[in-house]
């Protein structure tokens, strides 16, 4: 028996609480035959479900069942869904602009959130590139590093070094990055750059430190400093390459090769940014400051697609007195007021409440709760840092045979390959972050 056919996606039913007159039936047919979705074929065997309203932790289907949210959106909704603080921020600046160019133009709410992301930064970060989605933040991150080094008349340092198990966003120089099997560099040999990867760190967060886990790291900063315009890492977790949790002496140790041998450090925090690991961004962990920072996802509290991409004034300068006089990009919908507008209120938001001892709590939870995963036949690991809580079975386990299994117990998870995993909004409740973890132990007992 399929799984797939027990819990239809909810087709025509007349229980649609927000748009009764829809046909769904014709508008799924539509979404199928037309619209693409991440890293799905079209008219796949899987398709989606209709979601028509979120509230809190609650995702509403179209047939009217409610599930509960474990995934944030990917990282992004940590207060939740349709908050009043983000609802009226949102409404306070569309009486003004929605959007302005920011070519020749200001405006407070950029104004209002570079003050924000400079003073909760480390402090030689002190200047705010403002862009549309995290890949683009990478993109300009990496722009920064080639024009910094030309800048400083050694245009041959141009390569980056990154991790194995990373991932760095979808875009072609953001791809180059990421995990060269996961990220599938084969389809596009010859376009994607070819960079250098260490492997993953092998250290784990919360072991004792093995002064081995960073020597072939080491061993390939120091062969190609030459070329090496900067590492890029994503600090201490590792997360859509394979939620992987690592050392925060790695990292430190990574930044001090970085300082010997004249590489820049990109910390790409767009996944761990604001609080996620349990620190406001995982660098905290090791006490590291990077030179170059990337931020995203959670960046707008879930609500619109914004980045940021900080860099240290010593950069930005040498950018500035290079050959191009100033740095190389400029999208059309840059510090975009609206979303400019959220993400100062979901700061603010996220700083006047009691976030860490929400992260904790969720971590603690889902330590003891996950940890019944453990026994299982099927599961090969289970880890948790912070508000992400991650099952990794033996073998991949059919996605879709699992998500259908999870809609039908009212949970809202998306596992890929061997990881089965949580990242819920930092507004959960015991009783709601219980079922998610009972319901993965329950399919993954069934499994
Ligand atoms: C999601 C993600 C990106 C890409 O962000 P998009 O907004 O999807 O382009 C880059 N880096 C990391 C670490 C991410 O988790």
């Amino acid at each position: 028996m399929r799984p797939t056919e027990t819990v239809a996606p909810s087709g025509a039913t007349p229980r649609d609480p927000v748009s009764p007159g829809r046909d769904w039936a014709q508008d799924l047919a539509f979404d199928r035959a037309h619209l693409w979705h991440p890293y799905a074929p079209i008219g796949g065997s899987a398709p989606p479900w209709p979601v028509v309203a979120a509230d809190g932790v609650r995702l509403v289907l179209a047939d009217g069942r409610r599930l509960i949210d474990g995934m944030s959106s990917w990282w992004a909704a940590i207060h939740g869904y349709n908050h009043p603080a983000l609802n009226r921020a949102a409404r306070g600046q569309l009486r003004s602009m929605a959007h302005v160019m920011f070519g020749g133009l200001t405006h407070g709410p950029a104004i209002d959130l570079g003050r924000r992301l400079v003073d909760l930064t480390p402090a030689p970060l002190e200047k705010v590139f403002l862009c549309d989605s995290g890949s683009v933040a990478v993109e300009v991150a990496i722009k920064m590093a080639l024009q910094y080094w030309q800048g400083r008349g050694r245009p041959a340092k141009r390569r980056l070094l990154a991790l194995r198990g990373g991932y760095h966003g979808d875009t072609l120089g953001a791809m180059s990055v990421c995990d060269p099997v996961t990220g599938m560099h084969r389809s596009f040999a010859g376009v994607v750059p070819t960079q250098i990867f260490a492997p993953r760190p092998a250290c784990r967060f919360d072991e004792p430190w093995e002064p081995a886990a960073i020597s072939e790291c080491a061993r390939l900063i120091t062969a190609h400093q030459d070329e090496l315009a900067a590492v890029i890492l994503e600090p201490i977790a590792q997360g859509a390459g394979g939620m992987w949790f690592y050392h925060p002496e790695y990292l430190r140790a990574v930044r001090a090769l970085c300082d010997a041998h004249d590489v820049l450090l990109i910390a790409d925090e767009i996944a761990t940014g604001f609080g996620r690991t349990g620190r406001l961004f995982a660098s905290d962990h090791a006490g590291v400051a990077p030179d170059i920072l990337c931020l995203g996802k959670a960046l707008t509290g879930g609500y619109m697609s914004l980045a940021a991409t900080l860099a240290t004034t010593e950069i930005a300068d040498t950018i500035t007195r290079g050959e191009a006089g100033c740095l190389m990009h400029g999208p059309t919908f840059m510090a975009n007021p609206l979303a400019c507008a959220l993400a100062v209120a979901s700061i603010d938001l996220l700083l006047s409440g009691d976030w860490q001892a929400r992260v904790r709590g969720i971590e603690e939870q889902m330590r003891r709760e996950l940890d019944a995963c453990r026994g299982l036949p099927v599961v090969r690991d289970v880890r948790v840092l912070g508000a992400i809580g991650v099952v990794e079975t033996r073998s991949p386990i059919d996605p879709e045979w699992l998500m259908a299994r999870f809609v039908e117990a009212g949970v809202w998870l998306r596992p890929f390959g061997r990881l089965v995993y949580l990242m819920p909004p930092y507004v959960i409740r015991p009783r709601d972050l219980s079922i998610l973890t009972g319901e993965i132990r329950a399919a993954l007992s069934e499994a």
